[in-house]
């Protein structure tokens, strides 16, 4: 019997597994590359990035998972989200597409 939609972001594996998706990805947001700290903008986000709605399956699914900041979590990646409503095809393409640049200037 899987776990509540709330259970399971209360979990102690979603805490566990949530810090290994932030240091997989730097502590940076994967959209703007902002460094992840501290309650306010840059508070750290796991995203999912086709919705959990979606494909409740993936909810642990690192692949599916990125670090963002607060900011682009709130206002980007939900913007994306309302956009593409039930396509997490769309969804997971408009998302990439806002994927950083890395040092080495492939996409990361
Ligand atoms: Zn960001």
């Amino acid at each position: 019997m899987p776990l509540s939609k709330d259970r399971q972001h209360h979990s102690k594996a979603w805490k566990v597994f949530r810090l290994q998706i932030i240091a997989r990805d730097n502590f940076t947001c994967q959209m703007c590359g902002v460094l992840l700290r501290g309650k306010g903008k840059t508070a750290a986000e796991v995203d999912h990035v086709i919705p959990e709605a979606l494909r409740p399956d993936l909810f642990f699914e690192p692949d599916n998972c990125w670090a963002l900041c607060r900011y682009c979590h709130a206002t980007k990646a939900q913007h994306i989200e309302r956009k593409h409503e039930g396509d997490p095809v769309a969804i997971a393409t408009a998302k990439k597409a806002h994927r950083r640049v890395g040092l080495d200037g492939y996409r990361w």
